[in-house]
């Protein structure tokens, strides 16, 4: 059975955070200190996020896990999660597609485990090639370590290693060129990502947000681009470079949200069911899993909460509340 919400879409993703942890602290998402964690008791165990996702995939049709976090790989035995989800099998027989947003930090000692144990895709953030100011946004010193992890997860056998750079006006987006150089020299996709309301230090202004436009005529000038038709539900408008060197893409959730194509739910470090990230509501599903709650009642309050999935955020209302957790807390 599809899961549809009541405005018509179909429920094909599942983001699945696995830990609020982080070993970065990027400016745009966390302050430098004074974040409190969950306690490890409260984190769903690697069987409980199989269970749900199990259910997703075998009852739902839901064809897309993806691992996030705060940082997917400061979790302990990732690899065992990637195993046990990669063996998943939808009605028709195939296999979910397995991805992981990362930092990067600690790729190029763990991108062949990852691969091994049946990991499809990485996505890897970097938002500065620059040294000083990949420290001043990440607060941490790492440059070197993440480049280094993107060589060696192409080296493991990752194809289309996607690069995801929030812009930041004043912060980074001078480097907009830069960063698009860089993914057409080294085969990846660059996706520049708008700066969103979602920080825990609440330093978001709208002043803040380089848009879609503005990044694709920074870019075009020097680089020209054609779009990529049918975006599908995928987050990102697509552009090929009319030189053949790639593609890039940008995530415009604050200029041109893409709302009606969303396919997208989520599953926080604490077994909250969430049908957006900017969704003010959330499903305990951990409380069924810890409790007794069979297989059918888990389905029940999954089916229920894609029945509240709203038709859009409300970013740019009047009317617009902050979901009181944090991007990091909820899973980007
Ligand atoms: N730690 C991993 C990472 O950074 O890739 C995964 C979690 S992180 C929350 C997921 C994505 O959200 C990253 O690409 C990050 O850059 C992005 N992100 C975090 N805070 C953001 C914000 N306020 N606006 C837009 N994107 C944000
Ligand atoms: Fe950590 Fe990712 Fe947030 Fe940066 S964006 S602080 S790496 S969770």
């Amino acid at each position: 059975m599809d899961l549809i919400d009541q405005h018509g879409r179909v429920v094909r993703d599942l983001r699945i955070s696995v830990t609020d942890r982080c070993n970065f602290r990027c400016t745009y998402c966390m302050p430098a200190e004074g974040m409190t964690w969950l306690d490890r008791s409260e984190v769903l165990t690697f069987e409980e996020i199989e269970r749900v996702s199990r259910l997703c995939v075998e009852r739902f049709g839901i064809n897309s896990l993806r691992l996030t976090g705060g940082e997917p790989t400061v979790r302990a035995h990732l690899p065992r999660l990637i195993t046990q989800l990669a063996a998943l099998r939808l009605a028709d027989g195939s296999k979910p597609d397995i991805a992981l947003t990362t930092n990067g930090a600690t790729l190029r000692n763990i991108a062949g485990e990852l691969r091994d144990a049946g990991l499809d895709r990485i996505n890897v953030s970097l938002d500065s090639l620059r040294a000083d100011r990949f420290l001043a946004m990440t607060r941490r010193d790492e440059l070197d370590n993440v480049l280094a992890g993107i060589a060696e997860a192409k080296e493991a056998g990752f194809s289309l290693i996607k690069v995801n750079a929030v812009v930041e006006r004043g912060a980074n987006d001078d480097e907009i060129l830069d960063m698009a150089r860089y993914g057409r020299d080294n085969g990846l996709e660059v996706r520049f990502i708008e700066f969103m309301p979602l920080d825990a230090s609440n330093i978001w202004e709208r002043n803040k947000v380089v848009t879609q436009d503005e990044i694709v005529s920074v870019i075009s000038a020097e680089f020209p681009l054609e779009i990529v038709p049918a975006r599908g539900a995928a987050p990102a408008d697509r552009w090929r470079y009319v030189d053949g060197k790639g593609t890039v893409g940008v995530i415009p959730s604050v200029s041109k949200p893409f709302c009606a194509d969303c396919d997208r739910v989520r599953l926080t470090s604490d077994g909250q069911f969430r049908t957006c990230l900017f969704a003010t509501d959330e499903f305990d599903i951990r409380a069924l899993l810890r409790n007794g709650g069979t297989d059918d009642d888990i389905a029940n309050l999954i089916v229920h909460a894609v029945g509240t999935k709203w038709a859009g955020h409300q970013i740019n209302q009047v009317n617009f509340i902050r979901p009181n957790r944090s991007m990091s807390q909820i899973g980007g």
